[in-house]
């Protein structure tokens, strides 16, 4: 899906540019080859015949036909080890695109309803976020996710369950999402379980207006209190809505290949980041589920770069928010303002030099 025109001095500027990635779940990065490594060694049948017959499933036509592959891959993370190659395999791709910050969201019933223990999906993850932090400096924060398609009380009970390891990986455990299939499931269904997190203090974001009307995103801000919108595409068919996305600086976490991907928009040519950006609105970009879309961060900042005309300055200003719209604590967002603003500076945009300004 990565295109070919765009000129390679820009491509090599995007992925060297400091970001942090805030939409990205980590069974979602599960690569097809990966996969059948833990599949073999966990003696998990899949049922596909080798890594091509995988990819070709990988042509979804909505969220819940690629929900229901993602749930059957997720099958073959067993053991702590799964979960940490799993999460270092991503990390140091992740390197790769300049990333220095992620934000990475888990669904904890996928793995505990086929009998893997909570802890289990803590501890390796955490093994490998921790490592990198300190061999790489890439800083991570984990958002547990409920699953929607599911009850609020199923919700509730994972949320105790994770609470007693809450103390041991509170370097990493910040915030709670909410994913998972929007139709039918609106955010009004997790008003209590939001409100008692909110209580013990952790950080709120949750997926709407995907595939769920702008009215998702409203009662996620009203009803569940979030912060930040995972995805909030569909925001722009409400003029109020958008207006005040706009005036509270209420950021957007936009995955474009999971949109084209799962058939939100028809090409990238349609998708609206562009327009929500000049707008004023606090796009982020992010990568979703990279394993089944198509491509890591860098692949969406330059699609988006490529198809919807963006400029290099557009393509900063997306960095420069991703930044801001982290929870990351404000000195060292300051540190990777620096660093990004010193980035730009070495390397100055020869056809069109700054007139001035931050960037
Ligand atoms: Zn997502």
């Amino acid at each position: 899906m990565p295109d070919t025109a765009l000129q390679p001095a820009l491509r090599t500027f995007v992925r060297s540019l400091p970001k942090a990635e805030l939409h990205l779940h980590i069974e979602g990065s599960l690569e097809p080859e990966l996969m059948f490594e833990l599949a073999r060694r966990n003696g998990v049948d899949l049922p596909y015949a080798s890594v091509d017959a995988l990819r070709l499933a990988y042509a979804f036509d909505s969220l819940q036909s690629f929900l229901d592959l993602y749930y059957a891959g997720a099958g073959v993370l067993i053991t702590e080890r799964d979960f940490h190659d799993m999460t270092m395999a991503y990390m140091n791709r992740a390197k790769e695109d300049g990333v220095v910050h992620v934000e990475i969201m888990f669904d904890p019933q996928t793995h505990t309803a086929r009998g893997v223990a909570m802890e289990t999906v803590f501890a390796g993850m955490a093994r490998a976020l921790r490592k990198v932090r300190s061999s790489m400096g890439i800083t991570s924060y984990l958002i547990l996710s409920f699953l929607r398609h599911l009850t609020e009380a199923d919700a509730m009970a994972t949320l105790e369950a994770a609470l007693p390891l809450r103390e041991q990986y509170k370097d990493l455990w910040i915030g709670i999402g909410l994913d998972s299939g929007e139709r039918g499931n609106p955010p009004g269904k997790f008003a209590r379980v939001f409100a008692r997190c909110k209580a013990l203090g952790f950080r709120l974001v949750a997926h709407a207006g995907e595939e769920g009307p702008a009215d998702y995103v409203r009662d996620a801000l009203d009803l569940l209190q979030v912060e930040r919108i995972d995805h909030g595409v569909r925001s722009e068919e409400d003029a109020l809505l958008l207006q005040r996305l706009i005036d509270q600086q209420i950021p957007l976490t936009v995955c474009p290949f999971s949109n084209l991907k799962l058939q939100v928009i028809k090409s990238m040519p349609q998708h609206n980041l562009a327009r929500l950006l000049r707008l004023g609105v606090m796009a982020t970009v992010n990568s979703d589920d990279p394993a089944y879309f198509g491509g890591y961060v860098v692949d969406n900042y330059i699609a988006c770069a490529e198809h919807l005309g963006l400029t290099r300055h557009e393509l900063v200003v997306l960095a420069q928010n991703s930044i801001a719209a982290s929870f990351l604590p404000p000195e060292q967002k300051n540190e990777h303002f620096q660093a990004l603003s010193a980035y730009v500076a070495e390397n100055p945009d020869k056809k069109n030099p700054p007139r001035g300004g931050f960037f």
